[in-house]
This record gives C-alpha cells, structure tokens and sequence, in this order.
C-alpha cells in the first residue's frame, strides 16, 4: 500500500496556523513513508470561497515548502464527478430523494427541540419511497439504522459512534450542487487516500463519512485527528491572540524553518529535542506520537526557534528571505553590503528577520536623525577633536577593510587616551543615529567609506551648531 495524505482546506480565508500544521503531519507522514501528499482545494462552498483564499493557500504553502505531489484539485471541477456518484447511490439504493418542505423540517425541528431529542430527518421519505416527481428535493444518504460505526484513530484511539445517533445526510442540495461530507467521501475514495489527518473538529464528521465510503465500497481509509491549538488563555487560538495566518509570520520576520519546526513541536515530540531538521523529521515523525491533548500555542517558543534558525542556518540561507522584508522597507540591498554581510552582523543581535532588516536600514539609507537623548549625551564639544582625528585616519585608508577600520579607531583612541567605547559611542551616533549597533569596526564597514565618512562630518557640523 502507498500511504496518501491529503491537506484539504476550504478557501474563505487565511491559511491557519492549524491548518499549516496538519499540512505539515500529512507532508511529513507522506514524506516518511515514500508515500504521497495531496493538496485539495474544498471550494464547494460557493458564497464563502474566494480566489484570494485560495491564493493565500498556495502562497503559505509555498514560502513553508509544502509541496504537494498532486493537486491542487479543486472540488468546484468535480461537480460532474459528483452527480455520478449521487447517481450510483441512488440506484444500490443507498441514497433517496427527499421532497419535504421547508416548513415541513421546520416544524420537525420544533417539535424536537420541545422535546428535547436531538434534531434530526425523521426519515419520512426514506420510508415513503415515492416514485420520482417532478417538485423540487434533496438527495440524503440512507446512514444505516442500528449499529455502531468505529473509527480507527491513530490518535485518540478508536472512537465510537451510534449510529442512531447520526442523520440521514443532505448529499445532494436541491439546485443538485453537492455538499461537504458527500465530496469529502467521493474525494479521498478517487484520490486513493490512506490516511486522513485532519483538526479534531472534523471528528463528528467522521462516522458519516465512513457510513458513506462503506455504501460505495471503498476501503477505509486510517484516521488521525489532531488536537486543537490553544492560545495563552485556553481558548481556540484565533486572531485575538495575535498572528494566526502563515503569511503574517513571514510579515513579523519569522523564517519558514523555523515556523515549521515550532509547528511540529507543537503537539508532538521525540524526547526533549526541540530543533529538528526537516530531514530528521522525515525520518522521525509519525502520526501515532502526536499528543492527544490541545497544545498552547507559545509566542516566546517560536521567537527562540526562529532566533535559533536566524544563528545557525548560512547566512545565505536567511538572505533569501531577508530580501523580502528589504523590500517592504524600500530598501535597495544594491546600494551597500551585501545581504550575508548583514545577517552575520546581526543575526546575534535580533529575534526576527523584520527587526534584522530594520537595524539594517542604516546600512542603506541616509539617516533620518539622530536618538535625542543619544545625540545630548555623545555629540558633545569634547569629542569633536576626537570625530576630526577619527575622520582623518579613516579618510586616509587606502581599502575599506575590517582590520584597518579597527586599527584607525583604536589608533584614535591611543592617542587621546580615553576608553575604546568613548569614541565608539559617539561615532555609533554619528553612523546609525543611536547607541544600538554590532560592534563599531563592523558598522563602519557595513556602512561604506563614502556614506561614514560622510556622516562623521555631519556630526562635527552638527555639534558646532
Ligand atoms: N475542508 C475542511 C476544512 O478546511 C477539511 C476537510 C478534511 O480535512 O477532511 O476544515
């Protein structure tokens, strides 16, 4: 058998958190097993899909690396698909027609909540079996009557359903357009899938699914389902808590890696390791270990890994998606160092990849002022001679290289004899507006010659006036 996952998301909106971490299980569970992984688009649901939706699918899926083996499908071109299958079950008599009236379930459904018993079809036509006519109906699944459906869950273990507890299903709506449970069936039969791993949310979905598989013969397929993110206060992890689509990681400069590795570690784990690579998790992961409690999702967590990530991969790795953020900044990374210059320079110093490009900017752009209370304090009438001396040595180097810039500064120091961070404050100052920066001799070098050079006379003016 070769195993066959599938991420099968409904595009009304932003690819989820949750919904990337069940992508990233079934990626990984395919991946392990030479299998397959699928990506179906659920777009049946015509009011709420939108083609933004669906392109800020393929987007996440994209910057995570999550690429699928087949799809996307898209449930929308199915419909023809869908109405043969309606048609078989009719036929093995494993579907019927429903002609009852709105006001005819509605006053069912009173009826029931007056007595408490949970709303459900009473099976009218089912019984009735009426020859075909010519008014409008809904095409049901007939669910068996007695009995129990089990699921066999990787992860909760098997999970038991009544099936008097379940409805006979609406498959078919009256303008024939197919509805969710029903394509979801005719789907992962088509498309040969072994293994359904999905949020736990779907798990009443389930039964009636299987119901359905069994009536058209298919052989079942595996269940995991996956327990539910939380947010810091327990309840479902939803915009409230802050950034829940994968595309607003990337805008809050979190690396693709590492949101991958935080999202795998949340709700499954291989010891006390914490940093895998996605290599290793191929070969590690299995749906079985995923936890069956809710995980809370820990913002300080992922600001490490992704701290973590920005440290250890090569700097060209990070460049490729430092870009990006250079971009939104307007940064033109042709006009000073290069990208790897920066990442080394200050991958120790940041969390993320937006605060890496905005400390960065001075690198680029002309300084748009100077810290206040930076400037009271550092650009003061003494150390104007030592800026002069400075700008001297500097202006006299022959290349712009990191051991002389080094030397020219501790040269100027020697000969005022004062403390290195006497000078390296003020010319901080001078260089980036403040007194946060890597270590002087580097942000000179990323800076250039032409544009320090430049900025340490601007300071001399600046404390003259
Ligand atoms: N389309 C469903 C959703 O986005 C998932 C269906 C499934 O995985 O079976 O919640």
């Amino acid at each position: 058998m070769t195993v066959c996952t599938r991420f099968a998301p409904s595009p009304t909106g932003y690819l989820h958190v949750g919904g990337a971490r069940t992508a990233l299980y079934c990626w990984l569970y395919a991946k392990r097993h030479q299998g397959k992984f699928i990506l179906r688009i659920e777009d049946t649901d015509l009011e709420r899909s939108t083609d933004e939706a669906v392109q800020a699918i393929l987007d996440g899926m994209a910057w995570l690396g999550l690429d699928a083996d087949e799809g996307p499908y898209y449930q929308t071109q199915r419909f023809p698909r869908y109405r043969e299958v309606t048609e078989q079950l009719l036929a093995s008599g494993h579907a019927y027609r429903c002609y009852c009236s709105k006001e005819r379930l509605e006053e069912m459904r009173e009826a029931q909540q007056t007595n408490k018993e949970k709303p459900r079809y009473d099976q009218r036509c089912r019984e009735l079996n009426l020859p075909h006519r010519e008014e409008p109906y809904v095409i049901r699944f007939s669910n068996p009557t007695d009995g129990e459906v089990v699921i066999p869950d990787l992860v909760m273990g098997d999970i038991i359903f009544q099936n008097t507890e379940l409805d006979d299903l609406i498959i078919a709506r009256s303008d024939g357009t197919p509805t969710y449970n029903f394509t979801v069936v005719v789907d992962d039969k088509d498309m040969g899938v072994t293994h359904v791993i999905r949020g736990s949310d779907h798990i009443n979905n389930t039964p009636r699914q299987i119901n359905m598989l069994k009536a058209l013969g298919a052989t079942l397929p595996l269940y995991a389902h996956i327990p539910m993110i939380l947010g810091s206060d327990g309840k479902k992890l939803s915009k409230r808590h802050g950034a829940v689509s994968v595309m607003q990681f990337r805008d809050e400069g979190f690396l693709p890696q590492a949101l991958l590795n935080y999202l795998v570690r949340l709700g499954w784990s291989h010891g006390d390791q914490e940093i895998f690579s996605l290599q290793e998790l191929c070969e590690l992961f299995d749906v079985k270990d995923v936890h069956r409690s809710a995980a809370t999702f820990d913002d300080e967590k992922l600001l490490w890994v992704n701290q973590h990530y920005l440290k250890t991969l090569p700097a060209t790795e990070v460049a490729q998606h430092l870009v990006w953020h250079f971009q939104q900044l307007g940064i033109d990374a042709n006009q000073g160092p290069t990208l790897e210059a920066v990442v080394d320079a200050l991958k120790e110093r940041v969390k993320t990849l937006k605060e890496m490009a905005e400390k960065a900017q001075v690198f680029y752009q002309p300084l748009s002022g100077y810290d206040e209370t930076a400037a009271q304090k550092f650009l003061t009438a003494t150390i104007e001679p030592v800026l002069q001396s400075a700008l001297q040595r500097l202006t006299a180097l022959p290349a712009w290289e990191l051991t002389a810039i080094h030397q020219a500064i501790q040269d100027t120091v020697a000969e005022f004899n004062i403390k290195m961070p006497a000078l390296a404050q003020p010319l901080r100052v001078a260089i980036t507006g403040s007194t946060v920066s890597p270590s002087i001799d580097v942000t000179l070098h990323l800076t250039g010659k032409q544009h320090t050079l430049e900025r340490i006379a601007a300071a001399i003016e600046f404390i003259k006036s």
